[in-house]
């Protein structure tokens, strides 16, 4: 057994706001459409195998991970659900692939030929849904070639046709030219999809929406919707209109580790960038860009300690960072510090992304493994 890390610096994973968000995506599809939730990257920070059960346990149809390694850790915690598998594999990552019964992206011949070798190899039938790349420009079939490639999984004996799906680069934004290219996608995709109808196969699960679409278009919904950010709680752009009340899952705490007063003209942390201009109390947090606490927030972040919002002076340390609390207080040592959360007042991961020029995935994701993740309302066991 690991030992119990009992530090200060923590990330509360707030279960209950998974169910919550879940909830307002339900609502927003009226619950016509199967979810499907991305818990790759760990579940953008917050732990893939927590998030995984909790999501399933409330009644999520599909999982959906970047790579093999992520999908066997969550198998090997006894996850049996279907487990989308978002990105493409090297070769040597396809028999594990198949072994533990992953549903991968497919997108040209040559890879499902591959799929259904190393699946005859076990004698495992695997299901595939072919990705058509209707402007993502990153993975995918182009459309016209969609049927083509349809036919061609119809024939592999050990490979069956579970799903076709497309993905969006602007579905979250408000700008018109992005709407018209959002449109014009949705209706090349039902084009590509019929067409396949048309060629006498069943296309099955269709799906498109991530986070964007779900919010924002209607219409691509389909029969199943792929939640990523807004699951844990944040809208993908901050300035998309909000029709749900979604609730951030991390909260990132810690506590005051030291305090002093400094004179006036006493300069604080590295480079000496900021200096105290009047007699003030510094107090000194546990946390630092070592945590994946952005450096950017050097002298520009804010924290909470009880209720009231206090500047960061100075640079962001690997492991620490300072305050200004001003010439009176009534914080003491180890009082709780809240960095980002759902708390009424905090700053939250979008504020923060705001000022790192950022986006809270990479806010949320990047806060790494020295961080003990806390659950608060610990699932029970599946
Ligand atoms: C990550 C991802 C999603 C989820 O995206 P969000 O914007 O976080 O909702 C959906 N589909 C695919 C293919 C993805 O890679």
């Amino acid at each position: 057994m690991p030992q119990i890390n009992r530090r200060a610096t923590r990330a509360v994973i707030h279960l209950d706001h998974i169910d919550h968000n879940l909830n307002c995506i339900k609502k927003l599809t009226g619950g016509r459409s199967k979810i499907c939730v991305a818990v790759k990257a760990d579940a953008y920070g917050h732990g893939a195998v927590e998030v995984a059960k909790r999501a399933l346990q409330w009644g999520v149809d599909f999982l959906a991970i970047a790579t093999v390694n992520e999908a066997v850790i969550l198998r090997e915690a006894g996850i049996n659900a279907p487990i989308l598998l978002f990105s493409l594999p090297l070769d040597a990552e396809i028999p594990d692939l198949v072994q533990y019964g992953l549903t991968p992206f497919v997108g040209d011949k040559s890879y499902a030929e591959k799929l259904n070798t190393e699946a005859a190899s076990q004698k495992r039938s695997i299901k595939v849904h072919i990705k058509v790349d209707t402007g993502m420009g990153r993975i995918g079939v182009t459309p016209h070639k969609a049927t083509e490639l349809a036919g061609f999984i119809g024939t592999r004996e050990y490979l069956i046709q579970e799903g076709v799906c497309t993905h969006f680069p602007v579905s979250d934004s408000p700008e018109e030219d992005d709407i018209r290219f959002t449109k014009n996608q949705i209706s090349l995709f039902q084009k590509t999809v019929d067409a396949i109808r048309a060629i006498g196969l069943d296309p099955g699960i269709v799906h498109a929406a991530n986070s964007g679409a779900i919010i924002a278009y209607s219409e691509a919904h389909f029969d199943m919707v792929r939640a990523g950010i807004c699951l844990y709680g944040y809208y993908p752009d901050p300035r998309m209109k909000k029709p749900a009340a979604f609730k951030p899952v991390m909260e990132l705490v810690s506590r005051v580790a030291f305090l002093k007063r400094v004179q006036k003209g006493t300069s604080v942390s590295y480079g000496r960038t900021w200096s105290a201009p009047r007699d003030s109390w510094i107090a000194t947090i546990p946390v630092g860009y070592g945590d994946g606490y952005n450096r950017l927030l050097s002298g520009r972040g804010r924290v909470m300690i009880n209720g009231q919002s206090y500047p960061i002076v100075g640079r962001i340390c690997m492991d620490q960072f300072m305050v200004d609390l001003g010439p009176v207080t009534d914080v003491v040592l180890f009082d709780p510090v809240i960095l980002f959360g759902p708390d009424d007042g905090a700053m939250t991961a979008t504020d923060i992304a705001g000022i790192c020029n950022s986006i809270p995935y990479e806010l949320t994701c990047n806060i790494n493994k020295r961080v003990p993740r806390d659950y608060k309302e610990r699932t029970k066991s599946l």
